[in-house]
């Protein structure tokens, strides 16, 4: 997956373009910038990528997460359902506006079961998050229905699907909003950075001055501009988003790596008939930047992992007992460990959290296996790879 490992001359190029007129803002300073706007470019690059209409670029994948659901009108007291498995920033985005996280089970695909999301639902709901986690996707007709009918925001999180599609449409550009990161191991990177795409002019022009202090980016006069609404600073840099520019216009060739390697890997584990893989909702195609799949129970599963560890087989996981994806380990967040005072919705919402066992999401994250797709491979090292992994698992089962 990680961009990073590409490195090289189209990113120097983009980077030294920003360096040599030493703007590195965004916005203004139009005389000294030598025509050089790249965080503008790279929104209508992603526009182009992604089939819609608006883009608006920020600091982080979280932050993209946050600003989209403020564009939408979520807050406080809202509540916002989400899943089990995911990273820790889908809970950060939706707490930093006060806003209630519920977390769901997740299901076969490892993401959102729609089962769990309408059973989930309260008067309170406002939005559905579909985190499309390790380069796949949810059931998205049936969370769009569900949505549709208890008319819920549809927010994308495909943070770590990049590249993927559903019925031929690139995912993050099927929900109301979606949201990407170009943190330094995602897909595509600027070093830190997101985005939000929507095909709603009023959530993009939300979206466009809450991620700069509510100015509202009309003439050339930074200065004079007026407020219209409240904001925060969620800018991402010149200099950053040069180096996403080069990045994503490689994103064909990045997917095409990773399904060649991933596709190696998938062929020989298949061989195993112990191993089940992952589902992919139909019509869907997945980016490849993983291969997910199932060991019959949690502990041949963590078997396997230490055997791939003893065999050198680095880059892949069993999330059950993981601080950071798995709502098992998420202690500061059941103990409410915040630094500053929570209101007492959000407190009840995290009570609830505590208080929940997730067995469904137990039985499908205990058993799985996850494996980064590094696009830095030779073939010759995929296919030894391959070999070693279907040797350690066979000598787990
Ligand atoms: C990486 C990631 C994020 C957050 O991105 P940052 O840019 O690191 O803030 C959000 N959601 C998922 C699923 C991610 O993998």
């Amino acid at each position: 997956m990680p961009g990073f490992e590409l490195f090289g001359d189209l990113e120097r190029k983009e980077v030294n373009d920003v360096l040599d007129n030493g703007v590195l803002m965004r916005y203004g300073f139009d005389g000294m910038r030598n025509g050089h706007w790249k965080a503008k470019e790279l929104e209508h690059e992603l526009a182009n990528t992604f089939n819609s209409h608006h883009v608006q670029l920020v600091s982080s994948g979280t932050a993209a997460v946050s600003v989209a659901l403020a564009s939408a009108g979520v807050g406080a007291g809202d509540e916002v359902i989400m899943p089990t498995f995911t990273f820790v920033a889908s809970f950060e985005a939706i707490m930093m506006l006060g806003a209630i996280p519920v977390l769901v089970d997740i299901d076969d695909t490892l993401t959102l079961d729609p089962e769990a999301v309408k059973a989930a639902i309260t008067p309170n709901t406002k939005a559905v998050m579909v985190v499309q986690m390790c380069g796949s996707m949810g059931d998205l007709n049936a969370l769009q229905n569900i949505c549709k009918q208890h008319k819920l925001l549809l927010i994308e999180d495909a943070c770590q699907a990049i590249g993927g599609t559903y019925e031929g449409k690139p995912l993050g550009s099927i929900g109301d909003l979606g949201c990407f990161s170009f943190d330094f191991v995602k897909t595509i990177t600027c070093g830190e950075g997101g985005a939000v795409i929507t095909n709603n002019e009023e959530y993009y022009i939300n979206a466009d001055h809450y991620s700069d202090h509510g100015h509202d980016h009309i003439g050339n006069d930074r200065g004079a501009e007026t407020h219209p609404f409240l904001g925060y600073n969620f800018r991402i840099s010149e200099l950053h988003a040069a180096v996403g520019l080069a990045q994503v216009r490689r994103l064909p060739e990045f997917i095409a790596i990773q399904k060649k390697h991933y596709t190696i890997l998938r062929d020989a584990v298949a061989s195993l008939p112990e191993v089940t893989f992952r589902r992919v909702p139909k019509g869907g195609e997945e980016s490849y930047a993983f291969l997910n799949f199932f060991m019959p129970n949690l502990e041949i599963a963590r078997k396997v992992v230490e055997n791939f560890k003893t065999n050198g087989i680095d880059v892949c996981w069993n999330y059950f007992d993981n601080n950071w994806h798995y709502v098992k380990e998420w202690n500061h967040l059941k103990n409410q460990k915040s630094l500053f005072p929570l209101s007492s919705e959000v407190k009840q919402g995290l009570e609830r959290i505590k208080n929940t066992s997730f067995d469904q999401s137990d039985h499908f994250i205990g058993r799985n296996i996850s494996c980064l797709i590094k696009m830095s491979w030779t073939e010759e090292e995929v296919i030894l790879r391959a070999s070693k992994m279907v040797d350690a698992i066979k000598a787990a089962l």
